[in-house]
Parts: structure tokens; C-alpha cells; sequence
């Protein structure tokens, strides 16, 4: 894809030096590929600091952000108390290899919110944790296959990198190059939303799938609420048909409420996946489900899993800290802000006459440039993406950090004020008409 160029008068000459420099030592300059900017066009802002709702770049601009590190900042950027415990952990010392009562406070903290989790292992990313819970299904049901669905993104583990091929139930090919025809080819890739297709690939592999994994709610195709009964749907098929229901949380998880989206619609999976908020902005995630299909996993078990930095005391007291600040009244208050938000947005492009939807996963949200409503991941692709560029460059010159892809969630905090909302107000006008005047060859 070109890059763009936007004739937005603002510069980022710290930040694009450090990215010249990141580019000789880094692929694409940067850890994870969407920080690089590429769906957008641009130069990637170098964060130094954040504070509450804000974030400051290399060049000093400030922004209120609303990216949140992709979810896990749910109190906005260094908290006091969370800043306080991990400073109170870094003293005690960063890493034993060995077991520790962070971890089993932490472990007790989640499987107190949500019930249908009796045990849960500790990993270090949301990948580990779902790529541990797929080997777990595997290794208690016997079975290979995996269904997953288009549009649904589990981090980047081997097997579920895979899109579907054309018809409704074909075997995965590779996504990527490096992942074989072997490891995708367990894997049956579905339309999201779309019953029928699983009940039809479970009577075509009887005896033969494992687990249907998907995302709680999707936010990784922007977000797109599950239809009413899908998930309880796919909970009835997989108990019928032998297999297990993992719910991947690793997003939705002590964000969308107390007890993530299974607070939300109470359908109980075998097995949940989490990571993001829990790790309370360090490297800490985890699985969990079913104390029967847990007792499968090593030690207590056959199936292997271990991990070097599993449970770090640093990153369990972060979380911990920041999952006991997590009361109803800050889930309130998250709510709260993330509708006026998307109020906000709601009415700059409607004043634009921009068409749009906002969907919602609670207080995850994002907004589609399309009149149509978005049910899948093929709907999603519909959408003008190119209005979103111009929309983001915009905000982004007006000292607003969203998400620079169109097909993300946007996440809020705690710290979100008046002020900060009204920040985000005051650039949504001129955002609003750069998007309504986009055209698709300006960002071609
Ligand atoms: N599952 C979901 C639903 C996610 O959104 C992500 C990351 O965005 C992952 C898994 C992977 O988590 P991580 O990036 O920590 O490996």
C-alpha cells in the first residue's frame, strides 16, 4: 500500500528520527505491525509519557488517548495505587522461578469474578494463552480440528493464522508465509455470526473438532456484537457434538464488566482466555475453565505448558492492583464515558452527513464508515476505510490518539474526564469534515 501524505499542518520530527532509527534495527521499525501506521500512512508517534487519559509523544504533543495500549490501561496511564504496588514489587525483587502468593491472589481475584473459571494457569501474553488453551483441547477431547471464525483475531499462534478459503466450511490456507499448509490445515475457518456454518463443519467432521474458539465479542475486526443466541449457540454445539467452547476473552475480559463479556451474556464456555487488562499494562495473561480439562495440563497432568516469566511478581501485583480498583463504579464510570464518546461521534458525522455506525461491546467501541450494519468480517471490509484515515490524521493533528486502523476497537479509561472529552469534542468537527470530503484516491 502507498503511503499517504496529509496535508495536515503538524509535524513529528522526533518521533519520524526515531523511527528512521527503529527501521535499521527493527523490521518495519517497530514490535507489533500496527504501531508502524502502515493502514493509516504516516509517521508513528514515539510515546514518552502517559498520564491519566493522556499521552505525551517524542516532540512534546500531547494526546488524549484513545487506544489505552489496545485495552489493558482500564484506569487511564500510571494510576497511583497500580504505580505503587508495582514499585512496592520491583523493591521485593523482578523475578524468582518460583511459585509465589501474587500469582495465587491473582488467580483467586479471577476466578472469583467469573464462575465458570475453577482453575486458571498464568501465562505472559494473550498468544501463550490461547495457544495453550487450543493444545489443552486438543489433549483432553483426542481430537485435531479447530473451528475459528473469519475476522477473529486469537494473537499470532500458528494455527489460528489462517483465513478461509472460498464456501462456507473449506479448510484454512496459511495467512502467512512461515505457517504451514500443516498447521492451518487443522484449522476450519467460518463466517462470524453464522450458526448454520457450524453446525454444518461439526456434521461433516463428526468425532473430529476439538474446540470452537472465538472472541468473546470481536473488537479485532472493529467491533462487531455477537447476534442474539450466537454464542449460547455455539455452547449447545460443542457440548453436543463432544468438543470444547473457548471463549477468548483476552480483549473483552475485566473490561466489558466486572466479569468481562461473560458477565455481559452468561454463556459458559469450558474454557476462557484473558490477558490485556488483567496484566494491568505488563506482560501477564492467562487461562482457564473447567477443573476437569484443567487437571489435563502439566504438572498435573499430560499436556505440557510452562513458561520462564509465568506468574512474575511484578506483573501479577500490577494486575492484582489494578483488577482490585476495578469495582462497579469504575465499570460505571467507563460506560458512562465511552457513550458520550461515541455521542459525540455520532453527531459530528451525522452533522457531516458522513454515514457511519457505531457498534458497541459495552464500552468497547468502534465506528464503521458504512450505513449497513456490520455482522461479520466480510460486511466489515465493505466499509469506506479511507474516510477513516482522513478522520484519524485529522484528530491526530487535533491532539487525539485513536486506533490507526479502521478495523479496531477504541478503548476508554477511568481517567477520561470532562476535560479530556472535551478535548475529543472540539476536534470531532473539522475530523468529521476531512471525512466527508475524503476521497478513495487520496488514500490509494
Ligand atoms: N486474543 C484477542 C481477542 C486479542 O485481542 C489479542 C490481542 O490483541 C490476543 C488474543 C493476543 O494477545 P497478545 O497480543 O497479548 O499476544
Amino acid at each position: 500500500m502507498a503511503r499517504v501524505s496529509y496535508p495536515y499542518p503538524y509535524e513529528a520530527k522526533v518521533s519520524q528520527t526515531l523511527f528512521d532509527r527503529a527501521s535499521l534495527v527493527t523490521p518495519g521499525g517497530v514490535n507489533s505491525p500496527v504501531r508502524a501506521f502502515r493502514a493509516v500512512g504516516g509517521t508513528p508517534r514515539f510515546m514518552v509519557s502517559g498520564t491519566g487519559p493522556y499521552l505525551t509523544d517524542a516532540d512534546g504533543r500531547e494526546y488524549v488517548d484513545l487506544v489505552c495500549s489496545w485495552g489493558p490501561m482500564i484506569l487511564g496511564h500510571a494510576h497511583p495505587a497500580v504505580v505503587e504496588a508495582i514499585q512496592a514489587a520491583v523493591a521485593r525483587g523482578t523475578s524468582f522461578g518460583t511459585p509465589g502468593e501474587g500469582e495465587v491472589a491473582l488467580a483467586e481475584e479471577i476466578t472469583a469474578r467469573i464462575e465458570p473459571v475453577e482453575q486458571v494457569r498464568l501465562v505472559s501474553s494473550g498468544t501463550e494463552a490461547t495457544m495453550s488453551a487450543i493444545r489443552l483441547a486438543r489433549g483432553f477431547t483426542g481430537r485435531s480440528k479447530v473451528v475459528k471464525f473469519a475476522g477473529c483475531y486469537h494473537g499470532h499462534v500458528d494455527a489460528l493464522l489462517a483465513a478461509a478459503g472460498s464456501g462456507l466450511a473449506t479448510f484454512a490456507l496459511p495467512d502467512t508465509p512461515g505457517v504451514t499448509g500443516a498447521q492451518a490445515g487443522d484449522t476450519i475457518v467460518l463466517p462470524y455470526n453464522d450458526l448454520e456454518a457450524v453446525r454444518a463443519a461439526f456434521a461433516a467432521h463428526p468425532g473430529e473438532i476439538a474446540c470452537v474458539i472465538t472472541e468473546a465479542a470481536p473488537g479485532n475486526m472493529g467491533v462487531v456484537t455477537p447476534a442474539e443466541g450466537f454464542n449460547q449457540g455455539l455452547a449447545d454445539l460443542c457440548r453436543d457434538n463432544g468438543a470444547l467452547y473457548i471463549s477468548d476473552e483476552v480483549m473483552t475480559g475485566f473490561r466489558t464488566s466486572r466479569a468481562g463479556w461473560y458477565g455481559v451474556d452468561g454463556v459458559r464456555p469450558d474454557l476462557m482466555t484473558f490477558g490485556k487488562v488483567m496484566g494491568g499494562g505488563f506482560p501477564a495473561a492467562a487461562f482457564g475453565g473447567r477443573a476437569d480439562v484443567m487437571a489435563h495440563l502439566a504438572p498435573a497432568g499430560p499436556v505440557y505448558q510452562a513458561g520462564t516469566l509465568s506468574g512474575n511478581p511484578v506483573a501479577t501485583a500490577a494486575g492484582l492492583a489494578q483488577l482490585r480498583l476495578l469495582d462497579d463504579a469504575a465499570y460505571a464510570a467507563v460506560d458512562a464515558v465511552s457513550e458520550r464518546i461515541q455521542g459525540l461521534v455520532t453527531d459530528a458525522l451525522a452533522n457531516e452527513g458522513v454515514a457511519h455506525r457505531v457498534q458497541t461491546a459495552s464500552n468497547m467501541f468502534s465506528v464503521f464508515f458504512t450505513a449497513d450494519p456490520v455482522r461479520n468480517y466480510d460486511e466489515a471490509k465493505q466499509q469506506e476505510s479511507f474516510r477513516f484515515n482522513a478522520f484519524f490524521h485529522s484528530m491526530l493533528s487535533q491532539g487525539v490518539y485513536l486506533p490507526p486502523s479502521a478495523f479496531e476497537s477504541w478503548f476508554v479509561s477511568t481517567a477520561h474526564d470532562d476535560a479530556a472529552v472535551e478535548r475529543i469534542a472540539a476536534a470531532l468537527p473539522a475530523a468529521a469534515r476531512a471525512a466527508a470530503q475524503a476521497t478513495p484516491e487520496a488514500s490509494a
